[in-house]
């Protein structure tokens, strides 16, 4: 039996009552480096198939690797920024093993001389609990290439016709980050998971190494799970769920998994070691290869390769060029906005706070740019079923927009209609205002001829006015920004009837 149907796994709340989960997460990060890991090939997503490759990444004979600079700087400010320890001289090594895709028959790798190790993440859960996460190791490797199997129902190579090779992708510069044994996660293993993995892509988005595109594969997480009785102490077998594509389902796969073992112990079965694969369709997973052993790859140090010894004063510039990281800017947001820990994390998880900082940094004030971006860039967010970060508005446009209320070119309501304009793709918020004719009426002579029609319109309500009825007003307000389309400023029109009427 390969996959576990649904009905056979246990209930939840069961798999806690009887056994403790211990996670272990390796993430896979592609650094935007320009070229590969060993070789000056570029490394555009997207290019045509084999289109970006040379001797040294399509491994032929004679062919000789030289390590990106850029690629090692990357991997010290990624060890730095998790508080990892840096070596001071390690090498890379060969992880040998033939597949298709690797066509040089090894990876070159890290071993047991990764250049970052002992560092720590701490992640913020949706509740506001911190739950801190060990990091074993940071380490620098190569992408391989990619395999694309035609003809087959699933797309994978069983039951394929034929096999299409793309070797573009083969050394690409690689990051590795493993976690140390996850243990004391408790009911909140899934979620853990899902916010680790989250920390992360904010993490290296702000150190601006990788593009993070979980659906293009520049960040990709294998989540390992296993099962122990409950106050045990000894780890039970575990399973790797490979390639986990988007952080809903690194969340699902982990409860998957522990469901499904927790079935097999119970009835007596054993956990097989083996890889496992995510199905974004039915949740579930299903066997891949058994899982080798590190002696099955007969690792040994890359003799085509110097050691890579950063200088301490190299380690320590880089330490200076780490950005704000995203924790320190939330709690630096709050302190300045005044936020309590509810609105704080109600903005992060709506993934509304990077874009209001930034909304701020191009000149808005904070509560107009976070009142934006929480309700109805929000409301536009979901009514395209899209995330807000994928809107087709950047911070400095919605910025410009907040200008142009401040400056009462604009009044809130033909600022909606500038940012649907904008949103529409109909260029910078100038554009859509003077394309669209938004600007503000605040020319008194043409709101002065739309109050008097209005008034001879309405002869029973000009007569309430001068009566001194001026509450009657309104309905003559009313109909002139009717005519103005919105475009008149009430205060003023107010201001003009009563003149009017007096
Ligand atoms: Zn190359």
């Amino acid at each position: 039996m390969t996959t576990t149907d649904i009905a056979d796994l246990m209930d939840y709340v069961e798999v806690l009552e009887r056994f403790d989960p211990v996670l272990g997460l390796e993430v896979h990060v592609e650094l935007h480096t320009n070229t590969k890991m060993f070789c000056g090939c570029p490394t555009t997503f997207g290019a045509e198939p084999n289109t970006q490759v040379c001797p040294t990444c399509l491994g032929l004979p004679g062919s000789l690797p030289v390590v990106n600079g850029k690629g090692v700087e990357s991997a010290i400010r990624i060890g730095l920024a998790l508080n990892c320890e840096i070596a001071r001289w390690c090498r890379f090594a060969r992880k040998n093993y033939f597949y298709p895709d690797q066509p040089k028959n090894f990876q070159t790798s890290q071993y047991d001389e990764p250049i970052a190790f002992n560092g720590h993440l701490d992640v913020v859960l949706e509740d506001g609990a911190v739950f801190r996460v060990e990091i074993e190791r940071a380490h620098m490797e190569e992408d391989t290439g990619k395999s694309l199997h035609v003809g087959g129902a699933t797309g994978r190579i069983h039951g394929a016709d034929y096999s299409l090779l793309d070797y573009n992708r083969a050394g690409v510069p690689l990051i590795e980050i493993v976690t140390k044994p996850i243990t004391g996660t408790g009911a909140r293993a899934p979620e853990i998971a899902k916010a680790y993995v989250g920390a992360l892509r904010d993490l290296l988005r702000a150190l601006d190494v990788s593009d993070v595109r979980m659906d293009q594969g520049s960040l990709r997480c294998d989540a390992n799970v296993s099962l122990m009785p409950k106050g045990a102490s000894v780890f039970g077998t575990r399973t790797e769920t490979k390639n986990v594509n988007s952080l809903r389902s690194v969340e699902r796969a982990v409860s998957y998994e522990m469901r499904r073992h927790a079935a097999i112990l119970v009835d007596g079965g054993e956990i097989v070691q083996e890889t496992r694969h995510f199905d974004e369709s039915t949740g579930a997973t299903s066997a891949g290869r058994r899982k080798e052993t590190a002696e099955d790859y007969r690792y040994f140090p890359e003799p085509d390769l110097v050691p890579v010894a950063p200088s301490t004063e190299w380690v320590e510039q880089l330490r200076t060029t780490l950005p704000e990281l995203p924790w320190e800017r939330r709690k630096r947001v709050q302190a300045e906005w005044n936020l309590s820990d509810l609105e704080l994390r109600d903005l992060v998880s709506a993934g509304a706070l990077d874009l209001i900082v930034s909304t701020v940094d191009a000149g808005a004030e904070s509560d107009a740019a976070r009142s934006w971006w929480v309700s109805y860039l929000a409301q536009q967010a979901n009514s395209r079923g899209v995330e807000l970060d994928a809107l087709p508005i950047t911070p400095a446009q919605v910025a410009k927009v907040i200008a142009l209320v401040a400056d009462g070119t604009l009044t809130n309501k033909l600022a909606r209609q500038v940012v649907d304009g904008v949103l529409a793709g109909e260029g910078e918020p100038e554009e859509v205002v003077a394309a669209r004719g938004l600007k503000v009426v605040s020319d008194d002579s043409a709101l002065l001829a739309a109050v008097d029609e209005a008034l001879a319109a309405q002869p029973d309500v000009a007569e309430k006015i001068r009566s001194g009825k001026v509450q009657a007003a309104g309905a003559v307000v009313g109909a002139v920004m009717k005519a103005t389309k919105g475009q008149a400023d009430a205060k003023r029109v107010r201001e003009l009837v009563l003149e009017r009427c007096k």
